[in-house]
Formats: C-alpha cells, sequence, structure tokens
C-alpha cells in the first residue's frame, strides 16, 4: 500500500513538474505580449484620441516648454535608446485631476493640476522619469501579458504552446487599457529606483521625487490616486527607499530649482 501510494504521488510530483516546465516555457515565450512596433501603434492611437477629447494647453505654455526641456534633458541620459526605438511625447491636459501617465510606446501626459502643485524641476523631472521608465522597460506589456495569461488559464495557453502562435490581438485593446491596467508593486518601485537614478545623472535632486510623493499624500485626500501612487498604499515604503538608495550614495545633490508655474488652470 505504502509503495502503491508512494508511487502515486510520484506520478502527481512529475506531473506537476511536467505542467511547471510547461507554463515556464509558455512565459519565456511571452506569447501575450505586444511587440515594441504593437506598443507604438497603441500608444500614439491612444495620445491622438486624448489630444482631440481633451483641452490642451498649446505648446508656447511656460508649463509644457519647461516640461519638454526637463525630458529632453533626462532621456539625453539614455545610452541604450538606439536600440529601442521609443517615439516619446510630452502633452498637459487642462485638468482639475492630479495625475499623470504615460501610455506605451512613448507618449507622457501630464495633468496642469499636478504641474501646478510643483514647486522645482527637480519635482517635475521625477514624474517624468518614473514614467520614461514605465515605457522604456515596457511595464504595460508584461502588465498586459500576465493578466492575459493569469485570465485564459492553462486550457488556453496549452492551445497557444500548440499552435505556435502569439496571442495578442492589437485590435482588442481599448484605450482606457492603456490608461487603467494597474502595475504591479515591482515594476513600480523599479520605475522609481530606475528613475530616480536617471535624475541624478540628469543633474537632478533626488529629493524631488521624496517631495512629490509627500505633496501627493497630503493633496490627495480621498480622490482617486495618481497612476504613480495607485494600488501602492505604502508610499512612506516607497519614500523610504529612495532616501536610502540617495544615503548610499554618500554625496551632495545640487540645489533644487525653483519654478512658479500658475496655481490655477
Ligand atoms: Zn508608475
Amino acid at each position: 500500500m505504502i509503495v502503491v501510494n508512494s508511487k502515486r504521488m510520484m506520478v502527481q510530483r512529475l506531473g506537476g513538474v511536467c505542467l511547471s516546465v510547461l507554463m515556464a516555457m509558455v512565459v519565456r515565450a511571452d506569447m501575450f505580449k505586444p511587440t515594441i512596433k504593437d506598443q507604438l501603434t497603441l500608444g500614439k492611437r491612444a495620445a491622438t484620441e486624448i489630444r482631440k477629447k481633451e483641452k490642451m494647453l498649446p505648446d508656447t505654455d511656460i508649463r509644457v516648454a519647461t516640461m519638454r526641456r526637463i525630458a529632453s534633458r533626462l532621456l539625453s541620459t539614455v545610452k541604450d535608446d538606439a536600440k529601442h526605438p521609443w517615439e516619446y511625447s510630452f502633452d498637459i491636459v487642462k485638468s482639475k485631476e492630479l495625475n499623470a501617465f504615460s501610455l506605451p510606446g512613448g507618449p507622457v501626459f501630464f495633468y496642469s493640476a499636478l504641474i501646478n502643485k510643483f514647486t522645482t524641476e527637480d519635482q517635475l523631472a521625477a514624474v517624468l522619469a518614473h514614467e520614461l521608465v514605465h515605457v522604456r522597460k515596457e511595464h504595460w506589456a508584461y502588465s498586459y501579458a500576465n493578466n492575459q495569461k493569469r485570465q485564459l488559464g492553462l486550457t488556453v495557453v496549452l492551445m497557444v504552446l500548440k499552435a505556435n502562435q502569439n496571442l495578442f490581438d492589437i485590435a482588442s485593446i481599448t484605450d482606457e487599457m492603456l490608461i487603467t491596467l494597474p502595475y504591479s508593486r515591482k515594476y513600480e518601485n523599479e520605475a522609481d529606483s530606475m528613475g530616480c537614478d536617471m535624475m541624478i545623472q540628469a543633474g537632478y535632486n533626488p529629493q524631488g521625487m521624496v517631495d512629490v510623493f509627500e505633496t501627493l499624500r497630503k493633496a490627495m485626500g480621498k480622490g482617486k490616486p495618481p497612476e504613480f501612487l495607485s494600488d501602492h498604499p505604502d508610499d512612506a515604503g516607497r519614500i523610504k527607499r529612495i532616501q536610502e538608495r540617495m544615503k548610499k550614495l554618500n554625496r551632495e545633490f545640487p540645489a533644487q530649482r525653483k519654478v512658479s508655474f500658475p496655481t490655477t488652470d
């Protein structure tokens, strides 16, 4: 009896192992992940819609000009961009909502109410750097792929494996899905830490990132949290991690550069 039982257990265990190997193969194959080309198409499509539907601040607005200047300074620190053909754009939506987000492929949008809260260029640089990491590390595409795998379950995964095809269907993606898909804690931490390094390399003070978290926590009240706070109630933990990173570097950072943006509209 004991022998039979242990054999059965062995068979069960082997079955589990096979299944795990199979799943791992699928995960490596990234069959649900949109390609960079798909990401560029989706991002551009959604960005065009947003610019059409929303009230945008004009290119001549000081906030738009400042945002674009800081973005190009941050991007000048990226060495591997040639390998990643992202098509960045930087715009500000006129809105009372405290938000900023990036779309796959490169478009970045800030809301005027958020940018009006910033008192230094370094704070603006912090949110920009965070969003740029989401784009460069393809966080949306990976989150989407993980979500699909979870939702579709093993049967479909096995079918995909058999058919050896990519299940990503660009036509089924709505613009809403590009903006509202939540990122995991892991991706948000990566956006914080790589964003922080990007700021430092570009000559900004990473204290700007700490300021942003604190300002937003105070300002947010009961409203929906902006993208970089979404799903992550432990902003105290995030602040601590940035502070530890700064401490480890054991160096002086340049003073934050003051800005004075309009406080309304
Ligand atoms: Zn984020």
